[in-house]
């Protein structure tokens, strides 16, 4: 028999295409729609293992119609970036991170593995052929989407022991719009929607990987969102709660949730909150930087006495708690009612760091009462709005520190 080939970077070979594509000026294209002109292609082949890996011209791929990714949804993928820094040099953010979440999806999915420092070394081979279409702006960069599907040709219901991995970067620029008075796109706000009739994950389920079956019965509840003038959904789970204890909040859109809650009592400090990694929410890397930074922050905050951080919410002068824990929908309208919720954000790689102006729910006894194809009618439940009291002010400092 022969030995099972693994992923070999020192075999990639580069096929250049005859005329590059012009690159668009940042600033007239959305998020995600720029082809360019290489990607970057390997094939896994049950009995022999990986192919040697290849950067050809961009173009469309050859599939079986039978093909297992086509019929039974097998697909995973990342999200990560480069930039160019303040000095000109290119870099991509954790991507070690990517390589491993990408694996570990893999392996949920029952796919072929692969070694993932030798992915890397071929997806650097591909930006840095692709450098040209990194952009300089503030808030543009280069998205990378590495991508995994089950090609096994037959339509037998069961995993696929033949993959194709391939990646493909597109230029892109701020996610949300930026608003012309916030100069900085990570400050922009953005408006949730909760919703826990249409649930994203489940206790046991598959909301702690990146698979594209995760993403698709999401889109006809974000149109709903949109329709009701909110911008993303916020994804909550009511299994197991009573009506009045509320939803539990999990994650939104393509980023995961903080709250920033005023400390009860009098010591002037204030409590970053976010969910904990419990198998129903994505393990973000943006998420996990941010508790990173925030706990470093609070830590100096304790040992020293001259506070960097001058937010108009925290003088400084009270301690900073970074807790993952459990937070519920009513936990944080009863915060908000009180005065104690200063602010919310999202971290994700597309969104960065996004400031969360409102957070719209139906009344909790009716939280189950909104069809997704519902007419507008005298029982529709009206949305209430939770509004953090501090706006986008506090953000910043968040994000600087
Ligand atoms: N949650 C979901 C559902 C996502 O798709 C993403 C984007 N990958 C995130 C959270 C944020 O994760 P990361 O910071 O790794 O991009």
């Amino acid at each position: 028999a022969h030995p099972i080939a693994p992923l070999d970077a020192s075999l990639l070979k580069i096929t250049h295409v005859e005329t590059l594509k012009p690159v668009p000026t940042p600033g007239t294209y959305g998020f995600g729609d720029i082809k360019t002109d290489y990607m970057l292609v390997m094939e896994y082949t049950a009995g022999s293992g990986w192919s040697a890996p290849e950067i050809k011209p961009y173009g469309p791929l050859a599939l079986d119609p039978a093909s297992n990714c086509l019929q039974y949804c097998t697909n995973v993928f990342e999200g990560m970036k480069a930039f160019i820094g303040p000095d000109g040099k290119a870099r991509m953010f954790r991507a070690d991170q990517n390589m491993t979440r990408l694996v570990s999806s893999a392996e949920r999915m029952g796919l072929p593995t692969f070694d993932p420092d030798a992915l890397l070394k071929c997806i650097t081979a591909l930006v840095s052929i692709e450098r040209r279409w990194i952009p300089a702006e503030n808030g543009h960069s280069l998205y990378i989407r590495p991508t995994m599907i089950g090609t096994k040709a037959s339509i037998r219901v069961g995993k696929s022991d033949s993959a194709l991995l391939y990646t493909l970067v597109t230029p892109v620029g701020p996610y949300f719009p930026i608003s012309p008075a916030i100069p900085h796109p990570t400050l922009a706000g953005v408006s949730l929607l909760a919703i826990s009739e249409h649930v994203r994950s489940w206790p046991g389920g598959t909301g702690g990987y990146k698979l594209g079956l995760n993403y698709s019965p999401g889109f006809v509840p974000q149109t709903l969102a949109a329709q009701e003038g909110y911008d993303q959904v916020l994804w909550c789970l009511d299994v197991g709660k009573k009506p009045e204890e509320g939803a539990v909040i999990s994650e939104a859109g393509a980023m995961n949730f903080f709250a920033v809650l005023a400390n009860e009592g009098s010591d002037g400090g204030i409590t970053i909150v976010t969910p904990p990694l419990d198998g129903t929410i994505l393990p973000g890397i943006t998420r996990d930087s941010a508790l990173q930074l925030l706990r470093a922050h609070a830590d100096s905050l304790s040992t020293s006495s001259t506070s960097p951080f001058s937010s108009p919410l925290h003088s400084g002068s009270g301690p900073i708690s970074v807790i993952e824990r459990p937070l519920s929908l009513s936990e944080l309208a009863q915060a908000a009612q009180a005065g104690r919720l200063l602010e919310c954000f999202g971290t994700g790689t597309a969104v960065l760091v996004v400031a969360i102006e409102r957070i719209g729910y139906y009344p909790l006894s009716k939280t189950t009462a909104v069809p997704i194809d519902s007419e507008h009618t005298e029982n529709t439940p009206k949305i209430t709005d939770i509004v953090m009291k501090g706006g986008l002010k506090g953000l910043g400092q968040v994000g600087k520190a």
